[in-house]
């Protein structure tokens, strides 16, 4: 197993990177539409793309931060769903896990 000191390091830069692009996105949600409706229409389905972007940093930033507070409480790279290791493997591809594989799916 890495070492955990390791682990939070890298989820706390993780989060950081995370935290900004979420907010590069926010920025771009908020830039007023264009007049032109056909560049109105191009810009609203970018903004939806935009939004489900957002969504998708929005819940890793949770599990990155429900990561971090495992490591510090205990109970990191153990399945939140049936208590079983999560697996060195599973960790490495995916550091802020909470579930293992077959809880995941
Ligand atoms: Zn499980």
């Amino acid at each position: 197993m890495t070492n955990l000191e390791d682990i939070k390091s890298l989820l706390q830069e993780k989060l950081a990177a995370m935290i900004e692009r979420s907010e590069d996105i926010d920025d771009d949600l908020t830039e007023p539409a264009d007049d032109d409706w056909g560049e109105a229409a191009v810009e609203a389905a970018g903004d939806e793309v935009l939004e489900e972007v957002g969504d998708v940093t929005l819940e890793e930033i949770a599990q990155i931060k429900q990561a971090l507070a495992r490591i510090e409480n205990g109970g990191y790279g153990l399945c939140m769903s049936c208590g079983e290791d999560i697996g060195a493997e599973r960790l490495k591809v995916l550091p802020y896990a909470t579930k293992c594989m077959s809880c995941a799916e």
